[in-house]
């Protein structure tokens, strides 16, 4: 089971966008510096990459329009770049030394595909609240409980921009089917599937394995993925 038909994620904006080697350049420093738990913003952004504070805005800018990325209002500050988050969200990702938000379930299961590290991921069922713990390896998860895990993904007929806040806060895990069942009669939550939490992981993989891949094996990875 993969993702509801007509869902544009983050993979395909990022092709859509067809980016400039400069705005290629400020979106990967730009999760290079989410992944260290840091703030992001226009001032380190133009420190770090040599490139001057007015042109980072406009490419910030560019990356916000294109869904790459979510800026507060003064254009400065990177508040989300998926699959991260600076505002608190219910999904933990702990790499050795830090713990970085994620903007939803599949977006914390793709974290370890897209650093090529092991995390482990704390978060909660988005009904009763029990918690939900993940250890995953950049190829496969170890260890999750509940073993009963479901992640919610809807279809994407509500999408506005960004989807950072109108779809991702609706991709969960539950701790049971019973319980993501309830959730969605409570909440009218249609359209969408029910994934296991090994097809969220694969997912996720599918999603950012391939972000922060240099640019020839993103290309390699396409055409192996178009060939299935
Ligand atoms: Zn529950």
């Amino acid at each position: 089971m993969g993702l509801p038909d007509g869902v544009k994620t983050v993979a395909d904006r990022l092709r859509g966008a067809r980016l400039t080697a400069e705005e290629e350049c400020v979106r990967r420093r730009v999760l290079e510096r989410f992944a260290t738990g840091a703030t992001v913003n226009l001032s380190t952004l133009a420190e770090r990459s040599r490139i001057a504070p007015a042109q980072i805005r406009e490419i910030l800018r560019r990356l916000a329009a294109a869904d790459l990325l979510v800026l507060d209002g003064t254009g400065e500050i990177v508040l989300a770049a998926y699959p991260f988050s600076s505002i608190p969200t219910p999904h933990r990702v702990h790499l050795s030394d830090r713990e970085v938000f994620a903007l939803c379930a599949v977006d914390a299961l793709g974290v370890p595909p897209m650093l090529q590290k092991e995390v482990r991921i704390s978060s909660q069922c988005g009904y009763c609240g029990a918690s939900v713990e993940i250890q995953a390896r950049p190829e496969r998860v170890t260890r999750y409980f509940p073993t009963e895990t479901r992640v919610w993904f809807p279809a994407s007929e509500d999408d506005c921009c960004p989807i950072a806040e109108s779809r991702c806060p609706n991709i969960s895990f539950f701790c049971t089917s019973d319980h993501l069942e309830t959730w969605r009669s409570v909440n009218g939550q249609a359209d969408g599937v029910v994934l296991s939490l090994l097809e969220a992981f694969e997912a996720g993989r599918e999603i950012f394995g391939s972000l922060l891949a240099e640019p020839s094996a993103r290309q390699t990875r396409r055409r192996s993925w178009r060939s299935r």
